[in-house]
């Protein structure tokens, strides 16, 4: 009777004063826990109302509850919800002055104040220790509560002094609260924070409405292209890891037609601010970012988040798709990963100690794994913080949705239960792997590891094989993680059972990603020497190329040059803007040349069902630079060359680098004012005749034909020029 009664106060409240007519999830054993005195603990995915679970309490307590958060930058924030709500609320960090933080501080001695939040460094102020001496304080809340492990992937090394502080207040209950904590961080807080005996109340981290997918960073800018296209005005955020590539995806998003716009610390706070301001209200689709974009973001239509670099952890990775389907719908998260992005973010770590390093290390691998794994993705992640998943089918992953070849893995997997049960559960993946392998180090024979049955009974099987069945053999149970430990081994009841009882178990092989990083990032060309063209077509423009120049008596490479009969071929273009964002094909090429080459790869298109891949054609977000548009300027007013290249402090020589690149890349320029003064008509006309009837432009080839011998070689490049202005562009 009683109870009910509490039960219906404290709904009331809610009500009141937030409007919540139902309690979400397990806010309510919560919150009674703590109202009982009882240490707390909470570990409750973002976005599912962790703050409640502090703020009722402190409404309804007797005293001030005092709010430890590492978030400085959303204090205020934090306090003006509060206050709009009708709450008492104040903060106390560093940015407030002496005479602000004296008045916070009179305020809470009224004893009108419910929540205070204090940032961890303020806590160590003694001044701070004695005023909240002076006062009483109903509980003690740690949010971001995982910044107090070092296993974790956000350390504060001030968070681990808390429980020494709050132990000088008196006795009194804490509520740590935290979104991600793996099953070592969770022992980790409960152990510093001396509440090993809290209440735990862990809520299911299966975001089900997100479709998690990892693809290959192997031409990556195209492969993003496509996917913005096939999701077309939706709202979404892209991840990179440093200011400069955010710039960059920005640009190029902009150039190829997309509403989107940058966000990272290093924008002036004006133009972050509207940028940021400009996703919430619409007025963009999609931001750009690193990732210090998010942190208390709470867009409910977000439609995907893309990390198109890997990120530093499987807890940031989580947190940042978890900004997708706030609302319940739809959320596609999509990774593009490189095991050079892992070795980029490893470099990254090199300057820090020894332990961060190793830490920083361990969180990467974790990273990697999950790229590789051929295991259900919701599986993994739920994994890794503890929770189990059963369902064998999630429908919400590529490995499920497209899941890889499996092969029977009883005897595979029982042989790796023996070898962890062989080795008294004391040893970390590498050495079982060496000891099933029979691959001698000094480890093995130190501990007579080479004397056991097991040593060498896997030897077929590659290295990759065996460390792929372990950590599947992990991820479905049969092996757990010492929590103690890092890296260690042991065999689960499951485990034990599958010895006892083998039965079919079905594992798959990894996926493997390339590791070129010269592919990864292409886009607005194709790689040289991949031959990721078709060559079917390739050819066939090969042909048409020869009995077009054949007419129009060109040699061939007038018409077009193969670097972009194979791009033609890579990315198949149909219309004559399309053609034109061809390498070397401007649009004065196109109107000479374009229309046979167009109609034979429309029809090839047609007669093949190749879905063109018009909308994956990705406009270079490299403009023209800023001498190129100068010597095109200066040409077009007839300025000497000699003085362009003065001007522009540059070498004639240097200075014809760049007029051949402009001219090759498809632009029509007009040398005749120039040349006309340094070679005769006559001259000139010789020159043109050597090149149409040449097989090739090169100059060299040029130089050494004795009906050359005459000329120079910056004639004879000048020549070039003019030749390729007239007959090809
Ligand atoms: P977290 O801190 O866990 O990320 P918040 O505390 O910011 O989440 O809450 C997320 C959202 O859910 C907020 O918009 C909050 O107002 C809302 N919310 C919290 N509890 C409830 C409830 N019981 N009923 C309805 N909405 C709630
Ligand atoms: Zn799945």
């Amino acid at each position: 009777m009683l109870v009910e009664e509490k039960k219906d106060a404290l709904k009331l409240k809610m009500k009141e004063v937030f409007g919540f007519s139902q309690f979400r999830g397990n806010q309510e054993p919560i919150i009674r826990n703590i109202l009982e005195g009882k240490n707390t603990f909470v570990i409750m995915p973002t976005g599912a109302g962790k703050s409640l679970c502090y703020q009722l309490p402190a409404l309804v307590s007797e005293g001030l509850a005092v709010v430890i958060s590492p978030l400085i930058a959303l204090m205020k924030n934090q306090v003006d919800q509060m206050q709009a709500f009708g709450i008492n609320a104040h903060f106390l960090n560093s940015t407030l002055s002496k005479a602000e933080s004296t008045r916070v501080k009179n305020q809470c001695r009224e004893g009108l104040t419910k929540l205070l939040y204090v940032a961890p460094e303020s806590l160590t102020k003694q001044e701070n220790i004695d005023f909240l001496k002076s006062i009483k304080i109903s509980f003690v809340a740690v949010d971001e509560a995982h910044c107090i492990s070092e296993w974790g992937h956000d350390f504060r090394p001030e968070y681990r002094r808390i429980k020494d502080i709050i132990g000088h207040l008196g006795n009194m209950p804490i509520i740590a609260l935290t979104a991600t904590a793996t099953p070592k961080v969770q022992l980790d807080i409960q152990k510093n924070l001396q509440m090993e005996n809290a209440d735990v109340f862990i809520s299911s981290f299966n975001r089900t409405n997100l479709y998690y997918e990892v693809q290959e960073k192997v031409h990556a800018k195209k492969k993003l292209i496509k996917f913005l296209h096939d999701n077309n005005h939706k709202s979404g955020i892209i991840y990179c890891l440093s200011r400069k590539k955010v710039e960059e995806i920005a640009e190029l998003l902009k150039v190829n037609g997309f509403s989107a716009a940058p966000y990272h610390a290093g924008l002036d706070s004006s133009i972050r601010e509207k940028n940021q301001d400009d996703f919430l209200n619409e007025e963009v689709d999609i931001i750009v970012a690193t990732i210090a974009f998010g942190m208390g973001i709470d867009k409910p239509d977000v439609r995907f988040v893309i990390h198109y670099d890997v990120p530093k952890s499987l807890e940031g990775y989580y947190q940042e798709t978890g900004r997708a389907g706030r609302d319940g719908l739809e959320g596609h998260c999509l990774m593009f990963y490189s095991h050079n992005d892992i070795l980029k973010l490893e470099k990254f770590n090199k300057d820090k100690s020894v332990q961060e390093r190793e830490n920083g290390r361990i969180l990467l691998q974790e990273m990697a794994y999950y790229a590789e794994s051929p295991v259900c993705r919701r599986r993994q992640l739920l994994h890794y913080f503890g929770e189990e998943y059963d369902r064998k089918n999630c429908e919400g992953c590529d490995n499920c949705v497209h899941p890889r070849e499996r092969f029977e893995g009883q005897t595979a997997v029982a042989k790796v239960i023996e070898a962890v049960q062989a080795t008294d559960e004391r040893f970390d993946l590498k050495h079982l792997v060496h000891l099933i392998r029979g691959t001698e180090d000094q480890y093995i024979s130190s501990y007579g590891h080479d004397q056991l049955d097991i040593y060498g009974s896997g030897k077929d099987e590659t290295k990759e094989y065996w460390r792929s069945v372990i950590r599947q053999s992990l991820m479905y149970e049969f092996l757990k993680k010492d929590i103690e430990n890092v890296g260690v081994l042991k065999v689960s009841d499951k485990g034990r059972k599958f010895l006892k009882n083998p039965h079919s178990v079905m594992l798959a092989g990894d996926h493997t990603y390339e590791t070129n990083p010269a592919e990864e990032e292409e886009g607005d060309r194709p790689p040289v020497n991949a031959k990721a063209y078709d060559s079917e077509l390739f050819q066939l423009l090969k042909n048409l190329r020869k009995k077009v120049a054949h007419q129009k008596d060109l040699p061939p490479y007038v018409i077009f040059q193969d670097p972009s009969l194979e791009e033609m071929a890579t990315t198949y273009p149909t219309t004559e803007a399309e053609l034109a964002q061809i390498n070397g094909v401007g649009m004065g090429k196109v109107k000479k040349f374009g229309k046979p080459f167009l109609e034979a790869i429309d029809k090839y298109v047609e007669d093949n069902d190749i879905v063109t891949a018009s909308e994956v054609v990705v406009k270079s977000s490299v403009n023209k630079s800023k001498i190129k548009i100068f010597i095109i300027q200066q040409v077009d007013r007839k300025v000497d060359l000699d003085e362009i290249a003065e001007t522009q402090n540059i070498s004639f020589e240097e200075l014809l680098d760049e007029i051949e690149n402009i001219c090759y890349s498809g632009t029509k320029l007009n040398l005749d004012y120039y040349i006309d003064d340094i070679l005769d008509i006559d001259k000139q006309d010789d020159i043109i005749e050597y090149f149409l009837n040449s097989e090739t432009d090169s100059i060299e080839t040029a130089l050494d034909d004795e009906d050359n011998e005459d000329y120079s070689e910056e004639e004879l490049r000048l020549m070039r020029i003019k030749f390729l202005s007239e007959y090809a562009n």
